[in-house]
């Protein structure tokens, strides 16, 4: 599967820098799992992929707030090159990690959707030389309940669960080939 490609051009640099550099680009040093959670039973399918690309291309509140990708069942989407820097966590530091965001809602078959994010994380991992130990649930920088059906352990998976499998994928070095660096 390849990642799909729907980079939101409306400015490219969300946030200042918090260690400028000569050609202005952000190094990630931690990577932040999230979801857009609250619950398959509760959630309307309504909020699908599409919802929330559309509420980051048109945001109703903070301009800056945006992940780097969104990961579905058979899809994983690609909003932000790893480069620019982005408020999708409440903290100075948090916001230099990348936004790796699990669509959850009644239609997206969860177990699929977060193999998809544990696969694009170790990928990450790789490109950039992250420890496991610096891949975070969101809630590690602000306190905020989220990813929080994983928190919970709801629907087979706990946080436990994801670490490992996203180790698994690491190890056997099946990763995605496609993630765009915004390098020109
Ligand atoms: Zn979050």
């Amino acid at each position: 599967m390849n990642i799909t490609k729907h980079i939101i051009t409306r400015n490219e640099c969300r946030l200042p820098l918090v260690i400028p550099r000569e050609d202005g680009r952000n190094i990630p040093r931690f990577i932040t799992i999230h979801e857009t959670s609250i619950g398959l039973e509760k959630q309307p399918a309504y909020k699908d992929a599409k919802h929330y690309i559309e509420l980051l291309e048109h945001p109703k509140g903070d301009p800056r707030v945006a992940y780097h990708f969104l990961c579905g069942d058979n899809q994983v989407w690609q909003l932000l090159p790893t480069w620019v820097r982005t408020a999708h966590s409440g903290s100075t530091e948090g916001n230099s990690s990348i936004g790796v965001e699990h669509l959850v809602n009644v239609e997206t078959n969860f177990d699929k959707a977060i193999r998809n994010q544990a696969k694009l994380t170790a990928t990450l991992m790789k490109m950039y030389g992250i420890h496991i130990s610096r891949v975070v649930p969101h809630k590690y920088w602000s306190g905020k309940e989220c990813p929080a059906r994983l928190l919970a352990g709801e629907y087979g998976w706990d946080w436990g669960r994801f670490i490992r499998t996203t180790m698994d994928y690491y190890e056997k070095k099946d990763f995605f080939s496609d993630v765009d660096e915004g390098v020109k």
